[in-house]
């Protein structure tokens, strides 16, 4: 059914680190957009710490251009980004395609060649399959989260039977 197929990942992984990037590079995804909260560091905890740092490195040496998109405050996230050697948008507001889109320019990019790698099937996912990306849900780092978040958990359990972490 084609509704129920927006809020379906291509991919789901433990962590980023169990992703295998060689492969998706190899298929012809090249770019990777990339969520903050829950994805890369634990909920609201913007440290850089030296498996990411080495992760991002690795990756970037693959080959692929990443860029940080997250709804936090952009202040934070260009900070953030600054720290760790990666670019971010100047768009948030995911899951709207005009977010990611924005990321898709950062990078000079096209969907057909980008990855999306998040926490959340209502914002990630659903965005990122809205947008023509190739999906990757991994799970959630923290179970602390914004409540709007746990919201939005709440909905994912209901609606595509995802189970808490
Ligand atoms: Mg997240």
């Amino acid at each position: 059914m084609k509704f129920l197929s927006w809020f379906q990942p291509d991919q789901t992984a433990g962590s980023i680190y169990d992703i295998p990037l060689e492969d998706l590079w190899n298929r012809g995804y090249h770019n990777i957009i990339l969520d903050i909260d829950n994805t890369i560091t634990p909920w609201n905890q913007y440290h850089v710490n030296p498996r990411l740092d080495h992760w991002l490195r690795r990756t970037e040496k693959t080959g692929f251009r990443i860029c940080l998109l997250s709804n936090s405050k952009q202040q934070k996230v260009q900070q953030f980004a600054a720290e760790l050697g990666v670019i971010a948008a100047p768009g948030r507001g995911k899951p709207c395609v005009r977010a990611f889109q924005s990321a898709l320019s950062a990078l000079e990019s096209r969907s057909c060649d980008t990855l999306v790698i998040g926490d959340q099937i209502l914002t990630d996912i659903l965005g990122g399959n809205w947008t023509g990306l190739y999906t990757i849900l991994v799970d959630p780092m923290d179970p602390r989260e914004f409540i709007g978040t746990k919201f939005n958990r709440w909905i994912e359990r209901l609606l595509v039977g995802r189970k808490p972490t």
